[in-house]
């Protein structure tokens, strides 16, 4: 197990409160085991999300202070522009406010009622935003993705046979397009290879068929193309983004992830006619088309820092192998998660963990809280809750993957960070049997795991 050290150096710190036992028990009853209604002060490391909790380095504060505030036109838009049309290779970009903002705008432009929209599996905001334009999800990833313990190195590709079933079934004139992914978070983080790109732009082609990327995990997604698919050990990251890209031709992205900021995100594509139509929505959705919901001093440091997360090698392979350093204290003491380690979190098999829950009773929601309770970390359910029910038979979806999301924040925590946070894990997996299922006692009707509320069963 080795850890990549940092590569670079601390220069401002923000305290955390050190919390008991006790505390957080109350803390995490008054919340309704629901880790998503935590006070933050209340948390001591927090692994909720990797969703804007990235550290700016110093050159994006300093930007903050470059921020042109005008209403048009603001310099900072034309740096972004031209950053994104660098990094990423499209012609034209929409800033958004944040990721789903860009999808809202896709998928109402796109869809239209009674389309289906395949997908190397879903992302919560991504299907939600599918459905209330009226169309279906279809799930087109390989089985090995839906397999906790399989150790397929891209587990993020597409099955080119399920993509050919639904265009047998449908016709390719109600699929708007293929909705590709990097770094696939429901499946664990786990990325797309080039090949698959290759095979999936073959079938789209022959078809007529648009592919547009949720280029949200780009840069994680091509360093591990870097370090496992032949041929590629000798390119940069930044060059193999661009190739990812280049497969696609238009994508939403939200920035607080691989783009190292706080609040951001942007739509991006080739085609004229769709970008035209882009600004028009964004106008009334977001803001202008030359800020979108932003502050000017918000894009420059999006720029800044989508800059930084290609500039050289060094960075996102110290992120990619934090992440896998977590994940090998883990496995060293035999706790149950998704292999291989994904790029950005390392997700519990909470099903293995705790066989003694059943699926209603939400184990995966059950973890969180008791990590929670015993460590002060903080995870997020990806299971059952956030499945949500299927619309005609209103049953909870019961999907195969019950996880638990441990999502590590960009440039925050140290090593020793998550030495404690494993060691607190592995002793709750020692104690399991004493963990408690849950049953809804407030369920929204959508989007659910953000503010359900539950009690403990028996
Ligand atoms: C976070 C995320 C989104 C949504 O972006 P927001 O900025 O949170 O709105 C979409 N897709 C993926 C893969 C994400 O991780």
């Amino acid at each position: 197990m080795k850890y990549v050290p940092e590569p670079f150096r601390i220069k401002t710190v923000e305290p955390i409160k050190m919390t008991t036992r006790e505390f957080r028990q109350d803390a995490i009853r008054e919340a309704g085991y629901n880790t998503f209604l935590l006070k933050s002060e209340d948390v001591y490391i927090d692994l909720l999300t990797d969703s804007g909790t990235n550290a700016m380095s110093d050159a994006q504060w300093a930007a903050l202070q470059l921020g042109d505030e005008a209403y048009a036109g603001s310099r900072n838009f034309y740096d972004l522009e031209r950053t994104i049309q660098e990094v990423y290779g499209y012609k034209h970009v929409v800033p958004t406010h944040q990721g789903r903002a860009a999808e809202h705008i896709m998928s109402r432009l796109l869809i239209k009622p009674g389309d289906f929209v395949p997908g190397n599996m879903y992302f919560t905001t991504t299907r939600l935003h599918q459905e209330l334009a009226g169309g279906t999800f279809n799930d087109a990833i390989i089985d090995e993705a839906h397999d906790p313990s399989c150790t397929h190195p891209f587990k993020g590709n597409f099955d080119v046979k399920k993509l050919q079933a639904l265009v047998d079934k449908v016709g390719p004139k109600r699929i708007p397009y293929i909705s590709a992914a990097t770094c696939v978070n429901m499946a664990g983080g786990q990325p797309i290879s080039i090949a698959n790109l290759h095979e999936l732009r073959a079938f789209a082609d022959k078809h007529g068929l648009k592919i547009m990327l949720d280029n949200t995990r780009t840069v994680e997604n091509a360093y591990f193309i870097q370090k496992r698919e032949a041929g590629f050990a000798n390119k940069s990251v930044k060059q193999i983004v661009r190739e990812i890209c280049s497969f696609t031709d238009g994508c939403t992205s939200s920035a607080k992830k691989d783009g190292l900021v706080n609040i951001g995100g942007f739509l991006a594509t080739n085609d004229e006619d769709f970008f035209v139509a882009s600004k028009e929505q964004v106008v009334i959705y977001e803001g202008l088309h030359t800020y979108g919901g932003l502050a000017g001093r918000d894009m420059a440091a999006m720029a800044q820092g989508i800059r930084e997360s290609v500039a050289n090698d060094d960075y996102i392979k110290y992120r990619v192998e934090q992440v896998n350093f977590f994940g090998d204290l883990l496995s060293a003491a035999g706790v149950p998660h998704v292999v291989p380690h994904g790029g950005h979190a390392i997700f519990l098999d909470a099903r293995a963990f705790l066989p003694h829950i059943d699926q209603e009773q939400f184990p995966a929601q059950a973890l969180a809280a008791e990590i929670y309770v015993e460590t002060g970390v903080r995870a997020m359910e990806r299971g059952n809750v956030s499945a949500g029910r299927n619309k005609e038979t209103g049953q909870n979806y019961r999907p195969k993957l019950e996880l638990v999301r441990l999502t590590i924040p960009r440039r925050v925590y140290t090593q020793s960070h998550l030495e404690y946070a494993a060691e607190g894990i592995i002793n709750v997996f020692q104690k399991r049997d004493c963990v408690k299922g849950l049953r809804f006692t407030f369920e929204p009707s959508a989007l659910r795991f953000f503010q359900a509320r539950f009690e403990t069963v028996g």
